[in-house]
Order: structure tokens, then sequence, then C-alpha cells
């Protein structure tokens, strides 16, 4: 007779995830004995899987792992076979990476279950919670990978690409033991799914710094992302007048202040940043010649994104005009801003007031999620959980399970009221 493990003989709370989390950072569920890394489909993810597959059976939920590696539980309705609200985030981890990023998501789904389990309590409809197996993109050159799978969006999922050991996708899978000619079966069909929703870290610091455990994603944001060159004119540092020079450096730097003000000019939602500055030749005795640096903005809507993305580019024009620069503006990426569904965000809403007392904060989620790929197929709801100094992708990472209790609390509150919604 195997007893329960200490954590499973905890009943479900907020303290039970954070320390299910907890025993998840760290060997055997990670390929790094010092630290977390749990790449998709590699050791630590097999031993992750397993035992989140035992939490899930424990909680009254029959278990698969779908073709791509996506672990599944489902707890039945009121009625056999009847569609499913879907609750989940993502399993895998960057290197290095925190033990809440994602991971808390899940179990959260667990965690919400098991509570309905020990108060006899079903739906007319299921609930699924799925842990999903890439978002990071840690292992393979993209990421996503297996919620693209479930809800359809097949773009990128390329069975031939390989890892750094030269491993392709389609033979991990293989290896792991998955049946490559499933994986069209892994994609949910949308009159069997009602809602996809998912909890997760803020991963920034507006709910600490306005003292909020909890807050509603209205929408994950739109991004664009340029590479800009500008090309002047490379001589010597000491013999070259100031009013003769094409300085590619100086030019940057009035842009990169540009990039500022404009972000700083819009709504709280809209964020501007340089993040990389290459400079040529580099040296100190040369006038700078050439310089790339790259231009990230994101926003909540694709007008906002669109409108500062403009201000940002018509202002650089003109700075490199006045200073004789040859300028080159690429695109290299365009997301547009995937909403949450207004209905599922109001109920969402109304779960946080219903357990805080307060109003629910809603706030934009700069970072992409599964969601923002689940909501091609199916309407997604997001609740954000404090975490310390906005700290992620690190193993400094924190929540507290006072927070994460409030999460449990009103995701349990939101299945009631979808219940009564629908
Ligand atoms: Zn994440």
């Amino acid at each position: 007779m195997v007893g329960l493990s200490p954590i499973s003989a905890l009943p479900p709370s907020g303290q039970r995830a954070v320390a299910r989390c907890d025993l998840l950072g760290r060997a055997p569920y990670s390929d790094d004995t010092d630290g977390l890394f749990r790449p998709y489909l590699g050791a630590g993810y097999r031993a992750t899987l397993d035992r989140i597959a035992g939490w899930m059976d424990e909680a009254g939920m029959s278990v698969r792992v779908d073709a791509v590696g996506n672990v599944v539980g489902r707890y039945e309705g009121t009625v056999p076979d009847a569609p499913s609200l879907l609750i989940g985030s993502h399993v895998d981890s960057v290197r290095n990476g925190g033990r809440y990023d994602g991971m808390l998501g899940v179990i959260l789904g667990v965690e919400v279950v098991a509570g309905f389990a020990r108060a006899g309590r079903r739906f007319p409809f299921a609930i699924e919670v799925i842990g999903f197996g890439d978002e990071e993109g840690s292992r393979f050159p993209a990421a996503m990978l297996t919620s693209r799978t479930v809800a359809g969006v097949r773009d990128g999922f390329d069975l031939s690409m390989a890892d750094r050991d030269g491993v392709t996708l389609a033979e991990a899978l293989a290896e792991f033991g998955l049946d490559l000619a499933g994986i069209d079966e892994a994609r949910i069909a949308p009159d069997r799914v009602l809602a996809y929703v998912e909890a997760h870290i803020e991963q920034g610091p507006v709910l600490e710094a306005e003292g909020r455990a909890v807050g509603v994603v209205s929408a994950i944001a739109a991004q664009h992302r340029y590479r800009v060159t500008m090309q002047g004119m490379a001589g010597h540092a000491g013999t070259i007048a100031m009013h003769l020079r094409r300085d590619a450096l100086a030019a940057a730097a009035e842009a990169i202040g540009t990039v500022e003000r404009v972000g700083n000019a819009g709504p709280a939602d809209l964020v501007a940043t340089v993040g990389r500055l290459e400079v040529q030749p580099g040296a100190a005795n040369v006038v700078p010649g050439d310089v790339m640096f790259t231009i990230d903005v994101r926003a909540g809507t694709n007008a906002v994104r669109d409108a500062a993305a403009r201000a940002i580019i018509d202002d650089i024009r003109q700075i490199a005009a006045r200073r004789d620069i040859i300028l080159d503006v690429t695109l290299q990426q365009d997301l547009d801003a995937t909403p949450c569904d207004p209905r599922l965000t109001v109920l969402m809403e109304q779960a946080v007031a219903d357990v805080t007392g307060t109003p629910a904060r809603v706030l934009v989620s700069g970072a992409g999620h599964d969601a923002m790929v689940m909501a091609h197929r199916v309407p997604v709801s997001m609740l954000f959980i404090r975490c310390e100094k906005g700290i992620s992708h690190n193993p400094a990472e924190a929540v507290t399970a006072a927070d994460v209790e409030v999460a449990l609390r009103a995701l349990t509150d939101f299945v009631c009221l979808f219940e009564r919604r629908s």
C-alpha cells in the first residue's frame, strides 16, 4: 500500500499549488541538477508528466497524453461525454527558468478540479485540465508548438526541425513513444471545447505596484518588431569637424530618445523598446559610420500599436534626413493583438470581485501565451497572478501562497459563474 505523499495529504489550496510547483522545480523534474530546465520531451518533462498525471488521477480525472505530448485530465460532467471547459497553461520551462511560469496555471487547474471532486460537485460540462508541452520554444526553434497543434494552427509546426543535438521533432516525438499518425487527433473540435481559461504569473510589475493579488487580462498585446540601420560616414574622431560629421550613432541616439518619448506619451498598455544596438566600427577614436538597432512596439490593440509605430518611424525619417543618414527600416515581426473573449472577461472580473471584494484590475498582457494561440479556435480568458518584482524566466521567480489561494478561489468561482451563464 503506497501512502499519499506529504503534499498530496494536504487539501487543495494555494499553499499546495505552490508546494507542487516547488517540487517540480528540481531534479528529477528538471534536466539540470542545479536550477530548473525542462525542455519539451526531455527526461525531466517525462517525470513531470507522470507526476501531474498522478495528481490529476487523485483529483478524480481520467488522464491521457495526446499525440504531441500534452497531458490532459478530464473531470466528467453530469452528462457523459459533454463538451468541456478547458483550463491550463504550459509545463515546459526556459533554461534556468522559474518554477511558476506556466506550471502554476496547470497545477491551479488540478486544484480547482480537486476542490470540486471533494465537494462532489459536477457541471453540465466536463472540465479538462491541459498541460501544454511546448510554449517557450526552449528545445526546438519555434514556440507554442503544442497549443498550435491543439488549436489547429499548424504554421510553424515542422516535424523536420531539429534541436541543437540534431534530433528532429519527429524523432523526439517517436522517442517519447508518441504516435505521429495521431497528431491530427490532438486538434480540438470547437463544438467539444466551450472555452479555454489560463492562469499565469503576470511576469510584470503592475499588480505588485498596485497591491493586487490577481488581475484579469483583456488582451494579449499586438507587437511590431523592426530592424533599423543607419548609415553615415566613419572618420577620424580627432580630425573631422563637428559640422562635417555624419555620425550614425548620434543619429541613433536621437532615434532611441524618440522611441522612449512616444512610448511614454501613449496609454499605459503601450510599450516601446530599443533592446539591441550595434555600432560599427566601434572604436573610441572613430566617428561611428554604421548602426543597427531594434525597435519593439506593443499595445493592447493593433490601432494603438500602429499609431505609435508610425509616429516613431516618421520621426526617425526626419532625424535621418536632417543628419544626411541613409536609413533602412524593416518590419521583422508583426503579431496582431489577441483580445480575450469579452463575455468571459466580464465573468472573470466578476469572479475576482467576488473573491477580493474590490473591482478587478484589468490589464493587457505584454507577453505571449498559449491563450493567444487557443483564441484562434475557442473563446479564451486569462487570469494574472502577482509575482515578486515582476521577475520571471529566472530562478528568483516568486509568488505567495496567499495570492495563489486568491487565484484558486477566483478560478473556482469563474467555473460556477460560467455554469450559470451557459
Ligand atoms: Zn509562460
